[in-house]
């Protein structure tokens, strides 16, 4: 048995986009995981029903993780971290970046206000780096880690996201709840990052009708490789729950990534993006964020305005709206 520990309001809600479905010729829904209720919501709060447990388990003193400085993570960690009476640090950089060519990314991402004015209310201890690149980062809260130890601590580690076999878990189970609220659909577009709701639906979705798309908020070609890493995690769990012969093991040809509306780079909102939230905001009053679900969106957009998108259309809203208010 995977211990969870309540920590949202689910079933998320799940509806029609009536007026998008009508100027696309689609039957258009959302997944309003940006309602999970946890710390203003969004889809970080499902994982930590799977993760908290077994902070609890090692009787944690202090969970350690990373992330850029505006991460949704952290902000819903940093509330459920408050509610368990665990002290909660993070390394951040404020744009972490991939080396491509050894060289950062030129445009600046918001520093403050957003997650991190929340963070700072919920006591979260962030610990601030300058711009590097995400292995730097893994490497700074590593040393967090140990530090803390050495003052005789019980650390807790969190892979950035939130991304582990039971980060993916959560979203293994969350594909249950839309059988339930509504029964399959032809596809499902979701935003993309550190690879646990990517890897939990897929799995989840593997061998029905449903084309599960993931649009990366990272323009990043390497990516497969983090979301087939998660989903190898989670196998290796459902596999200690039944026969390995049973579950089979997804492959990177099992995974429809697409890094077209990245943007600049991650942490940068993009044009097409910020369009995209416009959109939806102006045609059925619902906010998305600029560094994930409104670059998602844009690609759900252009997907579906060539044609690349048919029948029942879901599109998973995975939160970040405090990111609008970052400076
Ligand atoms: C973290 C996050 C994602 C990406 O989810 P992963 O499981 O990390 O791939 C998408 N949208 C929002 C708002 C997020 O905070």
């Amino acid at each position: 048995m995977i211990e969870r520990l309540p920590l949202i309001q689910a079933p998320t809600p799940i509806h029609r986009l009536d007026h998008l479905s009508a100027e696309f010729g689609l039957d258009l829904w959302i997944k309003r995981d940006d309602l999970t209720g946890l710390a203003l919501g969004g889809n970080k709060g499902r994982k930590l029903e799977y993760l908290m447990p077994q902070a609890i388990g090692v009787k944690a003193d202090v969970v350690v993780t990373c992330g850029a400085l505006q991460s949704n993570f952290i902000r819903q960690l940093g509330a459920a971290c408050a509610i368990l009476r665990i002290r909660c640090a993070a390394a951040v950089m404020r744009l972490p970046y991939e080396p491509v060519a050894g060289k950062q990314p030129s445009i600046n991402s918001a520093s403050g206000n957003g997650n991190v004015l929340l963070d700072e209310i919920f006591g979260v201890e962030l610990h601030e780096f300058p711009n590097d690149t995400w292995e730097v980062l893994y490497d700074h809260a590593e040393q967090l880690a140990v530090t803390l130890e050495q003052q005789d601590l019980r650390v807790y580690r969190i892979p950035v996201g939130g991304s582990s076999g039971l980060g993916a878990f959560a979203f293994y189970e969350a594909a249950a709840e839309i059988a339930r609220q509504t029964g399959p659909f032809d596809f499902i577009v979701t935003p993309t990052s550190s690879g646990s709701t990517q890897a939990g639906l897929a799995n989840a979705l593997f061998g029905s009708k449903t084309k599960l798309i993931g649009i990366s908020a990272d323009p990043e070609p390497d990516l497969v490789e983090d979301v087939l890493r998660v989903s190898d995690e989670l196998h290796t769990l459902l596999c200690a729950e039944c026969s390995p012969t049973l579950v089979r093991l997804l492959v990177r040809t099992d995974f429809d990534i697409r890094i077209d509306w990245a943007g600049p780079a991650y942490g940068v909102p993009s044009d097409a993006g910020n369009a995209a939230i416009r959109k939806l905001a102006r045609t059925e009053g619902i906010l998305l964020d600029p560094i994930y679900t409104g670059k998602a969106f844009a690609g759900l957009l252009d997907l579906a305005a060539r044609d690349e998108l048919s029948g029942r259309v879901l599109f998973w809203h995975t939160g970040g709206s405090p990111a609008l208010f970052a400076v």
